[in-house]
């Protein structure tokens, strides 16, 4: 059965490339993906598979079942793009003007939607039901997974499976992780109101610049010495707006930052902690404050036998050469909704292009990938979908 799936696979892996590639040139932000889900909506319809689109927003949910009866086993890829301007120079270059498939989600979409149509192939001979998500929005929070889920794309299923390109690491590996694997991505911003004034007559002022800073500061000690350093966790302020004329004390400063965790603990402690310190900073420098924290994506948190399914799977594909335990990132993915409601396993294909001694970052202008690892992307998925029905 696996032998018959790969070699499919094989034999598609042309049309693999073409879609990414199309997807590739024509990419749209998260929550503007129209022409993306039509593109994958249609290529289901013309197979005469099962499909239904717009499911929580631009999501789409094809269904493919099996001649015997079995479990429902969930595959899913993201499909939305990114505000960069691409500065590859390749012939599938990105036609829209400043968006560009930085993250590799055009690859998840060619490897989803040739498997999906694989798997149906082969239908008569697989047992249960593969429901096969197209979700939009990874990219920015509140991201589409969770209104996916609220419009039923999870309804039935036993386990969910998805996987990550990544570019950075070596293709023909497969990094896995049991338990918190991404952390939960929040974001907060506060407002400090002083008092301006002349730059000669501080005394006459509140300084908000003096006190912005001297918070950002004490912010350090959250990480340092509230979370528990065994948890891991991350405060970080990326930005400090206050501007001014060179002789003027600013009125107000503007910071936002990030907080990144892996427990519900650490990440409640954090939302507390921020306001104690920005409170008593405030207090000290008799400044007021405005500070809000907004709950973006949960840890991606992965179940443990599901995970050791995708192990044994992995190990059968005969392109995967290393299968191994990563640390968990710090990064954010909205895949940790669907395993808050079933089980499953979230894991990372190498995908490191071939002869650059060193990959561009996800997000980056110049990223690229190895096209070679969304066959065994799908071969990796397709294999653990099989195996999830044993
Ligand atoms: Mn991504």
């Amino acid at each position: 059965m696996k032998e018959t799936l790969f070699n499919k696979l094989e034999s598609t892996f042309k049309e693999m490339v073409e879609i990414r590639r199309h997807l590739h040139q024509h990419p749209e932000l998260s929550f503007q993906e129209i022409q993306t889900a039509h593109f994958i909506k249609s290529y289901y319809e013309k197979l005469g598979i099962e499909v239904k689109g717009n499911v929580g927003g631009n999501g789409v949910v094809a269904k493919i079942y099996g001649g015997k009866p079995g479990k429902t086993i969930a595959l899913r890829a993201d499909f939305d793009a990114l505000p960069i301007q691409e500065e590859n120079d390749v012939p599938y270059k990105s036609l829209v003007p400043g968006v560009m498939h930085a993250c590799g989600h055009d690859g998840h979409t060619a490897t989803l939607l040739v498997l999906a149509k694989t798997l149906h192939e082969m239908r008569e001979d697989l047992s249960g039901t593969f429901v096969i998500i197209h979700q939009h929005a990874e990219e920015y929070a509140p991201g589409g997974a969770k209104s996916m889920i609220e419009a039923g794309c999870l309804d039935g299923v036993d386990v969910i499976f998805g996987t990550h390109l990544w570019a950075t690491i070596p293709t023909g590996t497969i990094h896995y992780k049991v338990g918190p694997f991404m952390a939960a991505a929040d974001r907060f911003e506060v407002t400090l109101q002083g008092k301006g004034g002349h730059g000669a007559q501080p005394h006459k002022t509140k300084d908000s610049i003096v006190a912005a800073s001297q918070l950002v500061m004490n912010l350090q000690q959250i990480v340092s010495r509230r979370i528990k350093p065994v948890d891991p966790a991350v405060v970080s302020v990326g930005s400090f707006v206050a501007e001014n004329a060179f002789n003027v004390i600013a009125d107000k400063v503007k910071l936002v930052g990030t907080a990144r965790t892996f427990s519900e603990e650490s990440r409640d402690l954090i939302e507390e902690e921020l306001e104690k310190i920005i409170k008593g900073t405030c207090y000290s420098n008799d400044c007021n404050y405005e500070y809000t924290y907004f709950r973006g994506y949960p840890a991606v948190v992965n179940h443990a036998d599901e995970t050791e399914l995708l192990v044994k799977s992995a190990a059968e594909v005969p392109e995967v050469s290393t299968v191994e335990e990563m640390e968990p990132d710090m990064a954010g993915e909205d895949f940790a909704y669907y395993l808050q409601h079933v089980k499953g396993t979230f894991f990372f294909t190498g995908a490191h292009p071939e002869e650059v001694p060193q990959a561009y970052p996800h997000h980056h202008p110049k990223f690229e990938f190895n096209e070679q690892a969304m066959l065994i992307a799908a071969k990796t998925l397709g294999t653990a979908a099989l195996n999830a029905q044993e």
